[in-house]
């Protein structure tokens, strides 16, 4: 700790709340810049809408939400067609403030009228979702689980999760919501910080009893009666993984506006709590991922009325110890050095021959001569190193022996890239983002100005005489002051277009461009061809640039 400032560059940086400080230029940092921002239920449920529209049916794990103020209308029509449609729906509705967090300002509703306008929503914008009215119960009492996730880094992605979790109790035993119980928080909310304060909230020193029990003894509980647990955790890495893709594109965009590429910097890594709860089928639904999860392993006891002590909570201890225990194993710089010496040549072989191939590429369309024999004398060089570093390669290193070799067995189980073939379509979006982050311009920035938009549509050569650079400005325009006066922080309202933003208008275009019936294939194709567009472009100038 360092409460007068610090003074020597470290390894690993443990920030308490955010990524917040411009001046680390190496090491690793346990936050990443923009996360908080990102995970916000109104960003969160944006990020999750979009990749519902993308690929339908793949993230139905998240609930039907709608943001207020803006789609207010949107809801209430949407619900008023269902009724009309079915009388026999009887939904209820769950309304959480943007930003909020501990079920702060969380109520019930049966009617989209019973939203509380006054005041609240137009300085608090809020979500509104479907209410999961049939949870699992466990002693019938409802609960959700809080797994962690590591997310080691984001370019290249890879994702962990912690094999145990903590599984948070209601006090009151559930029934379904109506119109008398709505109000009662400890039937409705698995939030710890609620439910602490009910006379009937169980501290327990053991993981299967109480108000907060391992994940792994619930999972006992259902494997004795059958449930399939492996389907289960397959479940839950899908959603976990589905949810980090739906994340990065904009955590790429405040990655690079922070640590700009190329730049002195510090590599990021942070550890997610996930929220979620299980259906009576077992399905699991996310509720929401937390920047800033909890890592307290003790809780306050009331001795005699009044009189608190704070005492050592084993099953926080249990779970959380090891999640950091693994992810400071996991970012080990003295781990990541013994690694590099061996890796070394590998990375070598991995890299030159992708290098070779493009600078034959490159060299076989020279035209100036000297500089072609130049050139072949370079890739030349290039085949000699590889040689070598394949020769040195086979030589296996001396292994010493690993300090991990006392350590408990991990608890992290890396799930991306472990599983990526699966996941690969939906990273669609990210290629999007790629193409925004491009035309930023300017490093340190998130919003794209309209320049940067009309060099978009002219280097993607995307205006014909079906879409003029006019009609590519007008939808700049509409989109950009839609979303900026949607915006919920004051800074997130400074000129621009945001990424969603920009998702919205490549989406519109590809609208234009393309027949195909499925939203993802168009996305896609219009993709693509801005790509080998830009590919293109890129390899026009280097010739120039040669010449
Ligand atoms: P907060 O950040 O304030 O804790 P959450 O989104 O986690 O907000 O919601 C608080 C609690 O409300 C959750 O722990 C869960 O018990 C309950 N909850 C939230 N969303 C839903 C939902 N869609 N259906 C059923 N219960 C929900």
């Amino acid at each position: 700790q360092f409460p007068l400032g610090r003074r020597l560059p470290c390894d690993i940086y443990w920030h308490g709340v955010s990524f917040h400080d411009n001046n680390i230029f190496s090491g690793q940092v346990n936050k990443f810049p923009g996360m908080t921002e990102t995970v916000r239920k109104i960003t969160l449920s944006r990020a999750m809408k979009t990749m519902q529209d993308l690929f339908p049916g793949e993230f139905n794990f998240y609930p039907q939400s709608w943001i207020l103020p803006e789609e207010l209308s949107v809801f209430v029509e949407e619900v008023r067609t269902r009724k009309d449609s079915d009388p026999s729906w009887k939904p209820t509705f769950i309304v959480k403030p943007d930003g909020g967090c501990q079920g702060d300002g969380i109520y019930l509703i049966k009617d989209p009228g019973d939203i509380r306008l006054t005041g609240s929503i137009p300085s608090r914008p809020a979500v509104v979702q479907e209410y999961l009215r049939q949870p699992l119960l466990v002693d019938e009492l409802k609960f959700d689980i809080r797994l962690y996730v590591l997310l080691k880094s984001l370019e290249p992605l890879e994702i962990y999760i912690a094999k145990e979790g903590l599984c948070r109790f209601c006090t009151e035993p559930y029934q379904e919501p109506t119109v008398k119980n709505l109000h009662q928080v400890f039937m409705h909310l698995t939030n710890y910080s609620l439910n602490i304060h009910s006379g009937n909230f169980i501290h327990s020193d053991s993981v299967n009893t109480g108000s907060k029990r391992t994940f792994s003894s619930i999972l006992c509980r259902l494997s004795s009666k059958g449930a399939d647990v492996k389907r289960l955790w397959s479940d839950i890495i899908s959603l976990v993984i589905k949810t980090v893709i739906a994340l990065t594109p904009e955590l790429k965009v405040y990655y690079q506006s922070d640590i700009p590429a190329g730049k002195p910097g510090p590599t990021c890594f942070q550890i997610l709590g996930f929220d979620i709860l299980l259906m009576q089928d077992l399905t699991p639904m996310l509720l929401e991922v937390n920047a800033n999860p909890s890592m307290r392993i003790e809780h306050e006891k009331e001795l005699s009325p009044g009189v608190f002590q704070t005492v050592p909570s084993p099953v926080d201890e249990e779970v959380k110890v090891a999640v950091i225990r693994d992810t400071l194993r996991l970012v080990d710089p003295q781990k990541k050095k013994r690694k590099d010496s061996h890796l070394s040549f590998h990375t070598y072989l991995l890299i030159f021959p992708a290098q070779l191939q493009s600078l034959h590429a490159g060299i076989a369309g020279m035209k100036d001569k000297q500089h072609k024999h130049h050139s072949l004398k370079l890739s030349l060089k290039l085949c000699q190193s590889l040689e070598q570093a394949r020769e040195a390669s086979e030589e296996p290193p001396a292994t010493p022996r690993s300090p991990e070799a006392a350590l408990p067995s991990p608890c992290l189980k890396q799930v991306f890239p472990k599983y990526a073939t699966q996941f690969s379509h939906l990273l669609l979006v990210d290629r999007v983002a790629s193409l925004f982050i491009r035309f930023l311009g300017v490093r340190g920035t998130t919003k794209l100005g309209p320049t940067g938009f009309r060099t978009f549509i002219r280097n993607c050569r995307l205006s014909n005489s079906n879409f003029s650079m006019a009609a590519a400005d007008i939808l700049y325009i509409d989109i950009t002051r839609r979303w900026n006066s949607m915006a919920i922080e004051k800074e997130s309202g400074s000129p621009g277009m945001c990424l969603q933003a920009f998702m919205e208008a490549f989406f519109c275009l590809a609208e234009k461009k393309y027949k195909s019936p499925k939203l993802h294939e168009k996305v896609s194709l219009l993709t693509q061809l801005c790509e080998s567009r830009l590919a293109a472009l890129h390899r026009k100038r280097l010739v120039w640039g040669c010449g």
